[in-house]
Parts: C-alpha cells; sequence; structure tokens
C-alpha cells in the first residue's frame, strides 16, 4: 500500500496538463483562474507534495474552494483520480498549515458529528434560528436551508430492527435522523420489493465530511467502526444519501473481508430486486430528476433513479437542465462559500422553476435542501422529494409493508 503522499504524487503524475476538463469546472468558469481549476490544483498539490511549494494558507484557500463535484474527473481522457488526489491533498494541508480560526471551527464542528445526538442538537439550533422574525442576511446559509425540512416529526422508523439473514444492510447516515420520512419511505419500498432489511445499531457517520476537512485520522476511524458494524451481516450495503454510498465505496477492502457489497439504494433496487413486485399507483405529473455529482461523478449510478421513477404509470421524467453541473451543496461547500454556492444553485432553481415539473426530486439530502431553499428564496413552492420517497408515496396501501 503506497504512502499517501506516494500515491498523491504517483496519481498527479498521470495528468498530461491538456487542460481538457478546465470547461467542465464551475470554480474555473466562475474565475478564469487557473489556480482555481483541476488542472492547477493538481499541481498546486503535486508541487506541495515533493516539496517544491510551500504548504500555505493560499494553496489552502485554492484547494477548499474545490467543490469536489468530480465534474473534472468524469471528462479525463487520461482516468486521473481527482477524487484521491483532493482526499490525500487536503489531508497532507490539513498537516502542514496552521488552521485558520474558520478552519479550526470547522473541524471542532465536524468532530462533534461523532457524539450521539450532536447533529439534531446543532440542526434544532439552526432550525430555531431559521423561525425567529430576524433579517435573512443575519440568519446563516445553514438556517437558511434548513427551513426547507419537514417539521421536526420524529415518526418511528419503519420496520427498525437488526434481522439474521438479511437480504440488505441499511446504512442510516447523519441525516437519517433528520429525515426520517425518506427513511421509511427506503424501508418500505425496500420491503415491498421483498428485501429482508437489517439496520446494524453500532454504525456511524460515514466519514466523508471528516474526509473533506483533510480530518484523515477521523475519516479511518469512521470506517473502521462502520466496517466493524456491518461485516458479515448481509451481501449487499445500501445508502439512501449518495454522498455516503460514495465515501462507503471507498472503503479499503482490505480493512474488511466480509464488508458487503456498497450500492446506491436506486442501483441495488434495479439489478438486486424484482421490480414487478412493485404494483405503483398512477401518478400524471412531470418529474424533473437533479443529478447529485456523487451520483452522477462518483458513483456513475445516475439512470437507475430515471428507470425507477419512469415506472410509475402515467409520470413524465425528466432530467433538470444543468445536471452536469454542481448545484453548490457540495457537503459543507454551502456553509463555507455560501456566495459562490448560492450562485450555482440559483441557475438550477431558475432551470426547474422554468421546467414545467410539478415535482423536483434529488437522490442527495444536502442538494436537495440546498435548492428547496433556492427555490423559497425566489418564491418558487415546487417541492424537492428524495427519488424514494415519491416511489413510496405511490405503493398501495396493501404493499405499504410496514
Ligand atoms: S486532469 Fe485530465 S483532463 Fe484535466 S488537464 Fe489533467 S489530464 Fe487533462
Ligand atoms: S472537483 Fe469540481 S470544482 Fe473541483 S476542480 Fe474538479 S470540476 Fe473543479
Amino acid at each position: 500500500m503506497p504512502a499517501p503522499i506516494d500515491a498523491l504524487r504517483a496519481a498527479a503524475d498521470r495528468c498530461v496538463a491538456c487542460g481538457l476538463c478546465l470547461p467542465h469546472c464551475p470554480t474555473y468558469g466562475d474565475s478564469l483562474n487557473e489556480n482555481e481549476s483541476p488542472r492547477g490544483r493538481i499541481a498546486l498539490l503535486r508541487a506541495t507534495a515533493e516539496g517544491a511549494l510551500q504548504a500555505t494558507p493560499a494553496v489552502v484557500a485554492h484547494i477548499d474552494r474545490c467543490l469536489g463535484c468530480l465534474a473534472c474527473e468524469a471528462v479525463c481522457p487520461s482516468h486521473v483520480n481527482y477524487a484521491a488526489i483532493l482526499r490525500d491533498g487536503r489531508a497532507l494541508l490539513a498537516r502542514e498549515v496552521t488552521p485558520s480560526r474558520r478552519a479550526w471551527l470547522r473541524r471542532l464542528l465536524i468532530r462533534s458529528v461523532d457524539r450521539p445526538g450532536a447533529i439534531a442538537a446543532a440542526y434544532a439550533a439552526a432550525r430555531l434560528i431559521s423561525r425567529l422574525p430576524i433579517p435573512r442576511a443575519w440568519r446563516g446559509p445553514l438556517a437558511t436551508v434548513l427551513r426547507g425540512l419537514p417539521a421536526r416529526a420524529r415518526p418511528p422508523l419503519a420496520c427498525t430492527e437488526e434481522v439474521d439473514h438479511a437480504n440488505v444492510a441499511l446504512f442510516l447516515g447523519c441525516t437519517a435522523d433528520l429525515d426520517r420520512a425518506t427513511l421509511n419511505a427506503a424501508i418500505r419500498v425496500l420491503r415491498a420489493t421483498g428485501q429482508a432489511v437489517d439496520i446494524p445499531r453500532t454504525q456511524g457517520c460515514c466519514g466523508a465530511l471528516a474526509a473533506h476537512a483533510g480530518l484523515a485520522d477521523q475519516a479511518h476511524h469512521q470506517a473502521l467502526r462502520n466496517l466493524r458494524a456491518f461485516e458479515g451481516r448481509a451481501p449487499a450495503l445500501v445508502a439512501i444519501a449518495s454522498g455516503c454510498a460514495a465515501q462507503l465505496r471507498d472503503y479499503d477492502p482490505a480493512a474488511g473481508a466480509r464488508f458487503p457489497q456498497v450500492f446506491d439504494i436506486h442501483r441495488y433496487l434495479v439489478e438486486r430486486t424484482d421490480l414487478d413486485r412493485l404494483r405503483l399507483l398512477p401518478r400524471r405529473q412531470t418529474i424533473a430528476v437533479h443529478d447529485p455529482c456523487s451520483l452522477r461523478n462518483a458513483l456513475k449510478g445516475e439512470r437507475y433513479v430515471y428507470e425507477l421513477l419512469a415506472r410509475i404509470p402515467g409520470a413524465r421524467v425528466l432530467a433538470l437542465p444543468g445536471n452536469g453541473t454542481c448545484c453548490g451543496a457540495a457537503g459543507d461547500y454551502f456553509l463555507r462559500e455560501p456566495a459562490r454556492a448560492q450562485a450555482l444553485v440559483a441557475a438550477k432553481a431558475a432551470a426547474a422553476a422554468a421546467s414545467g415539473a410539478d415535482i423536483i426530486v434529488s437522490a442527495n439530502i444536502g442538494c436537495a435542501l440546498h435548492l428547496s431553499a433556492s427555490l423559497a428564496r425566489a418564491g418558487c413552492t415546487l417541492p424537492v422529494l428524495h427519488p424514494l420517497v415519491v416511489l413510496d408515496q405511490q405503493l398501495p396501501p396493501s404493499q405499504d409493508a410496514c
């Protein structure tokens, strides 16, 4: 196993500096600054890893402004593993550069993800702030985005249990406690296709937030906890949020030989279940699909969402224009770079409003909340739902397995 710096240099060496990725990079398109492009960031991180460039706050700023959307990786003819370069580069910079006060606060917040109830408490506080009669500019991006969350009713988990001989284990992720509607919908749809669903209690955060902040040790410990929690429990592990699926898929396979095969839930439903068991009720509506970057660029699995929704009789399913460009949610990017994130999502919201759709769907809760907040700012009441929620709504009562 190569050390991260050797691996970073080897991955960066694949870049032939052709520049074909540049037109696809939102931050380069915005700034026309080479340091804000994939090619420039690869060069910065390679030089830093080789010791030819000092790791400075300026280098950190160029890397921090990367969305991690992987639109560059998706079009690269040399198959440069930009995701690995970014992950190892962020870890290198986190080790070498004294964190600013903002970076220190970010790390503190991300470390709190592991404490039971911490996320729910943080979200409750942010939701309270979002509902106070204070000017929008003072609320902060988190409180604004959280206005899109459904009322904080916490229905019990549908059929929550640890199951022996399950077909599939379910990954909850940090947001499951906040969005029980989507979680319950996923459980019901899986069960309606005949799946026995196991939900191990000792699972935790997938580690994506820590990895994106360069906190490699924390991400490693979170991976180890999940490797232990899911080891040998079921042949497949599904994640409801595509961002979690992308992170789980990248766990070191050598660390857990009996770790299940990881799927985004849409792909699992299409490839591993009998969808003919779903007798979906008609829905004569137009559904516009937002492709999260994690699903489109990291997992290359966006088509499964369209395939599932197309099974709803009467539904017209179309792609949201501009799906190749990130919406700006990007983990905690919308908190760190609110102006750029809002500019990106405003274009999505305009496309959604003009699409003639009755519903927008997105397979990643962060993207859904970010887009929902932008639509609300523009005075548009279009609902943004998870695709599994739409499918669940079309299950006849007799198929409502829980
Ligand atoms: S990352 Fe790929 S597409 Fe971009 S400059 Fe390097 S080789 Fe070319
Ligand atoms: S991940 Fe996205 S923002 Fe970052 S360099 Fe690649 S295209 Fe640009």
